[in-house]
């Protein structure tokens, strides 16, 4: 199988998997218990914790532990609603967000306006950047909080989130940042309050995200319980998934700009190998280049995944794939039902090698001429 689809998830990297294996086997202490293992993986925790924050390079805050970059957004949305709502701050009382977002946002954005909040969805221009002067017009002193991702998983688009995060501060609001693709993967943006990412688009396990939160910007805790993670979100950590998710970005961290490199060639010889006829969705200048989502007139996408099975490639988002339904990124580039139902996205990244890549591309060019032949 060749692997193209590196914005759904990433292959473990085996040094990960080695630093995990005690974790499951022989070290299962409680990380929140008193007894010398217990104490053994608290520390174990505790490395991990800091190797996500040296990652992640942003400064004046820390890292809580979370089940997934969903819950950490979930988090971050809900208990910044919440800690208005206690503090009865009713002038601020708008969330403002992207249409290109991760349902995570979207959908928790929505159920937040469904309790009384003031939501606004902005739109993006064509390459799917948003507009800037756009977002300006809507910030003012009624803005609680504002959720930009970094790095679409759809689109590859890049948003300048250091921008963004001053303008949202001029009004005292709170900048959020879904940075899951965009975590090892390029340098991240200064700026937000909150930021999103998740262990398993790093080359670490399923089952583990977290949340950077600024001193002071926490949000209200999401799960109740025994009052881990300074009691901002319960529930026993698993030693195996921290441990994945800090050596996961300790490599992220040693290679990252190696990474990126890599991706760069192989985005070039992508484009070169599928030849003409194709249109790149989003922005080619603001993007990162492990992605390309690219569509041509009359092509089934659909038809194009199931014909060639030893390829794995996408749609969308793997959420969107599922759904049937045409994706909500593509939709809001401008693109219509036809064109968003002939795009597909490619995702590479550290372990594809060129020589896959151009023989998948290749056979995804071959069967998208032959598919017109027989269509026409
Ligand atoms: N945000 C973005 C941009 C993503 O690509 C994903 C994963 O698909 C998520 C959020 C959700 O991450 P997780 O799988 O950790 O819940």
């Amino acid at each position: 199988m060749i692997y193209l689809d590196y914005q759904a998830t990433t292959p473990v990297a085996p040094d990960v998997a080695k630093a995990m294996e005690p974790w499951f086997e022989d070290k299962f202490a409680n990380p929140h218990s008193p007894s010398r293992w217990g104490h053994e993986a608290q520390a174990a925790v505790e490395v991990a914790r800091k190797q996500v924050e040296k990652a992640l390079g942003l400064k004046g805050g820390t890292v809580a532990f979370t089940g997934s970059a969903t819950e950490a957004l979930n988090w971050a949305l809900k208990g910044t609603a919440e800690n208005a709502r206690a503090k009865g701050i009713t002038g601020r009382n708008r969330i403002v967000t992207v249409a290109t977002e991760h349902a995570a946002v979207l959908d928790t954005c929505e159920w937040l306006a469904e309790q009384g909040f003031d939501l606004t969805v902005l739109p993006v221009q064509p390459d799917g950047r948003l507009d800037l002067d756009l977002l300006a017009r809507e910030l003012d002193g009624r803005v609680l909080l504002v959720a930009i991702m970094m790095v679409n998983n759809e689109i590859g688009v890049r948003q300048p989130l250091t921008a963004i995060s001053e303008m949202v501060h001029k009004v005292g609001a709170i900048m959020l940042s879904d940075a899951v693709q965009a975590f090892g993967r390029v340098e991240l943006c200064n700026g937000p309050d909150l930021v999103a990412i998740s262990a398993h688009k790093i080359h670490g396990p399923k089952g583990i995200g977290a949340l950077w939160m600024r001193k002071g910007k926490e949000p209200a805790p999401l799960i109740h319980g025994g009052g881990q993670e300074e009691g901002l979100r319960s529930g026993t950590l698993s030693p195996m998934l921290c441990v994945g998710f800090g050596a996961a970005a300790k490599i992220a961290d040693e290679r990252w700009q190696r990474d990126y490199d890599h991706v760069q060639k192989l985005w070039a010889a992508a484009v070169h190998a599928l030849g003409d006829g194709w249109i790149i969705n989003g922005s080619i200048e603001h993007r990162y280049p492990g992605n390309l989502n690219i569509r041509r007139e009359g092509v089934d996408a659909a038809r194009l995944i199931a014909d060639l099975r030893d390829i794995a490639f996408s749609l969308g988002s793997a959420c969107a794939s599922g759904s049937g339904r045409p994706s909500h990124v593509l939709r809001a580039l401008g693109l219509d039902y036809r064109e968003s139902r002939s795009s597909i996205r490619l995702g590479f990244g550290r372990y594809t090698k060129q020589h896959e890549l151009v023989d998948a591309c290749t056979r995804i060019a071959a069967h998208a001429v032959a598919q017109e032949k027989l269509d026409a």
